[in-house]
């Protein structure tokens, strides 16, 4: 008996008694969901291994923040908010379920076992739960059927949509919420017909106005709604149990343990294969990603977990200028394949090579690797590890772009890009009118210094960003660093090397470097190249400690080593567009603002997308060198953006960037409008000096980006 009427316990259903039905529902529900995730797991047994079981404390943490306090959710506010409460109403309605899933086979409430202080505040708020998942429902399905998100949508080319899929299991969710209402509302009325107090139902609450709607009702038919309300609860709880894994709603059970076991470390490429020195490397029959069962098993527990949301499509810059790629298909296109690879009835067949059937080369090419999509995707997911897997896969076959072949040619025979010459490398230094400023010393044993300022190919052999060399040594010089450089004995940092997937050049020019490093006998590390800055952090051991030229100069603008003259034009309107390797992989963010908001005069605007939000130029992953296919350049893109926020200079902290935004001021026709300018010349153009120098005038040399000198 349930508080002095029947408890579904006690119903029948034709002649079969409640526990006994219930009974064999719960079997047969829990068993096949059992053989269904059992068959989901098969091909992560057959995957790479990856090392996802250190620091637990801080994964802990993380869990906390971004599992259970939905921390990315609101990044997307409308269907931020609707997802923070559905997944709230879920937690709390997870007692409600399991204690009414119990009382169909025991007639025991789980909550009378708790006091009623306990049972009278959890009452009215799974009442108001139900009721704001259950309307949640109806505003997500009016979203998708009536308002059609851009993000939601699926173009051909990347295989069939989800919409009926989720608007199926938004349904079978309102159902639920419904049947618990139902079951609630009809046991108060029968309860109020026979005068017994029972349990208050929260007023305005979905089984509060289904309550009143049933009042007129006799007692036979409130006891068969109750039977049947509860029927239809227990059969949609395990169906739902059981459909999830075939779909996005499969993130509901994997999203624990995605965002438990999601990447630690900003910045980092993962290694070849997890466990394996350099030796046991060379002896690797076949490297990165060629079929799916060479993606680590986190990789292939992303694809389960990934929500469908279109987030991280949304944000990314390939995507944006219809490049042949977007995030979000790369992963559920992978889903798609598991589950018919590895199908819950049938065989499992694996080995299908993945570029030419669910991937384009293109579209693994097309990444900048700039991170947009990893920083949004509220799951965790990852993008970068994967795509440059794939192409270690397709690097690994010989199938390189031919515009790349040349400058990864000239990287391994002369260390940079452009063919030239190593001993050239240092040539920045030996401007007339730098001589007389500044003296760079070359630390090739027969000089030293506490500092390395590593320089770079892309700033030692570009004329135009050689400026930026010249103006980070004479800030360096300023604030009294003793500093050198490398010389002709610096290689090429390597950084967009290994994100393009050439992990055996990379690891030659990292080792080179870092003897050389070793060598010169520094103590620490400046560069102006936040590419250099991440490799040297994070693709680098035993290096000393890296600093990138705008934290120096933060901090020298504290210490008051560092004070600025007036801006002189003041017509102009500053922003600053944060490059992809210094904010959002390794989160520096205020430093370049502190610095040009510390010059007197300086108006400064944010663009619409800024910090971690920011549009990458499109630069990074040797995009220098490659011309994919595209409406518009991702370049052209950002300046529409610093225009439309009413800038008229944008201010970066990157060659990579200077060279892309100077570009695309050119091809947006911005030109005598809008110029680009790199922190370390603004600030060599500021600075307080006792003796000034004759500042550098800066003009754009380089014609197209794609031009590379013969090899
Ligand atoms: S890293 Fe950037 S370019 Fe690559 S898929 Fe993600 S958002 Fe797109
Ligand atoms: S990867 Fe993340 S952001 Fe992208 S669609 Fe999936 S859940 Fe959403």
């Amino acid at each position: 008996m349930l508080d002095g009427i029947p408890s579904a316990a006690q119903a029948t259903y034709g002649s079969i008694p409640g526990p006994v039905l219930f009974s064999i529902i719960a079997l047969v529900g829990l068993a096949c969901f059992a053989y269904i995730v059992a068959k989901r797991l098969t091909p992560l047994l057959r995957a790479e291994r990856d090392n996802r079981f250190d620091r637990p404390l801080l994964r802990l943490e993380r869990l906390l923040k971004y599992w259970l306090g939905q921390w990315k959710h609101p990044r997307f506010r409308f269907a931020g908010t609707i997802h923070i409460l559905i997944f709230a109403g879920f937690l709390i309605l997870a007692f409600q379920a399991f204690s009414l899933l119990i009382l169909g086979i025991s007639g025991d409430v789980v909550l009378s076992r708790f006091s009623e202080t306990v049972g009278r505040l959890y009452g009215p708020i799974k009442d108001y739960a139900a009721t704001i998942v259950f309307l949640c429902m109806i505003i997500a399905a009016t979203r998708r059927i009536v308002f059609k998100p851009a993000r939601y949508e699926v173009p051909a080319k990347y295989g069939n949509g989800h919409k009926a899929d989720a608007i199926f299991l938004l349904a079978l969710i309102a159902t639920l919420m419904a049947s618990e209402g139902l079951i609630e509302a009809s046991k108060a009325a029968m309860q109020a017909q026979l005068g017994q107090p029972g349990e208050s139902l929260a007023v305005m609450s979905l089984p509060w106005m289904m309550k009143n709607a049933l009042s007129a009702a006799s007692s036979p038919t409130l006891w068969n709604i109750y039977r049947g309300a509860y029927l239809i609860d227990v059969l949609t709880f395990y169906f739902l149990l059981c459909y999830r894994p075939f779909g996005i709603q499969f993130h509901v059970e994997t999203s624990l343990f995605n965002v438990y076991f999601a990447k630690l470390d900003k910045g980092t490429v993962k290694p070849v294969k997890w466990g394996l020195t350099q030796e046991q490397l060379d002896n690797v029959k076949s490297i990165g990603v060629k079929t799916f069962e060479d993606f680590t098993w986190k990789h292939m527990l992303d694809f389960y977990s990934c929500a469908d949301c279109g987030r991280c499509s949304d944000q990314c810059p390939a995507n944006a200028v219809r490049r042949p790629l977007s995030p979000r298909f790369l992963t559920t296109k992978a889903r798609d394949y598991s589950f018919q690879h590895y199908p819950v009835v049938g065989s499992s067949g694996n080995g299908t090579p993945l570029i030419g059937s669910i991937y384009s080369e293109d579209e693994i090419w097309s990444c900048t690797t700039c991170g947009a999509c990893e920083e949004e995707c509220p799951l965790l997911i990852e993008y970068i590890d994967k795509i440059v897997d794939l192409r270690r896969g397709m690097v690994d076959d010989g199938n390189v772009p031919k515009s790349l072949q040349k400058p990864l040619k000239a990287l391994e025979s002369r260390g940079n890009p452009y063919g030239k010459m190593e001993k050239k490398r240092a040539e920045w230094t030996k401007a007339a009118d730098f001589q007389k400023s500044c003296t760079v010393r070359v630390l090739d044993g027969s000089q030293s210094a506490d500092t390395l300022y590593f320089v770079d190919s892309i700033t030692s052999y570009d004329d135009r960003m050689q400026s930026i060399g010249r103006a980070t040594a004479r800030i360096l010089d300023h604030v009294g660093t003793n500093f050198g450089i490398l010389g002709a004995a610096e290689k090429d940092s390597g950084h967009e090397v290994r994100r393009f997937g050439e992990e055996t050049l990379f690891m030659a020019l990292r080792d080179e470097n870092a003897e050389a490093i070793k060598a010169s006998g520094v103590q620490r590390i400046v560069t102006s190249d936040p590419h250099a800055y991440n490799a040297l952090k994070h693709d680098y051991q035993n290096v000393p400690p890296v600093e990138h030229i705008s934290e120096v100069i933060a901090r020298e603008v504290k210490t008051g080593k560092i004070t600025f003259n007036r801006v002189e034009d003041a017509d102009k309107v500053y922003a600053y567009h944060d490059p992809c390797y210094l904010g959002r992989h390794n989160q520096v963010y205020d430093d370049p603002r502190d610095v040009l908001d510390a010059i007197p005069g300086l108006k400064r605007v944010e663009m619409e997308r800024s910090r971690d939000r920011a549009l990458c130029c499109g630069g990074g992953g040797l995009m220098l060198f490659y011309e994919p296919k595209e409406e518009q350049r991702i370049g052209v893109l950002r300046a529409k953006m610093a225009a439309e926020a009413g800038a008229n200079v944008i201010v970066t902290a990157c060659p990579f960037c200077m060279v892309n935004m100077e570009d695309a001021i050119k091809v947006a026709g911005l030109e005598g409008q809008m110029t680009a300018i790199d922190l370390t010349e603004l600030v060599d153009r500021q600075i307080v000096r006792e003796i000034p120098h004759s500042v550098e005038t800066i003009e754009p040399v380089r014609e197209a980006k794609q031009e590379v000198a013969p090899v």
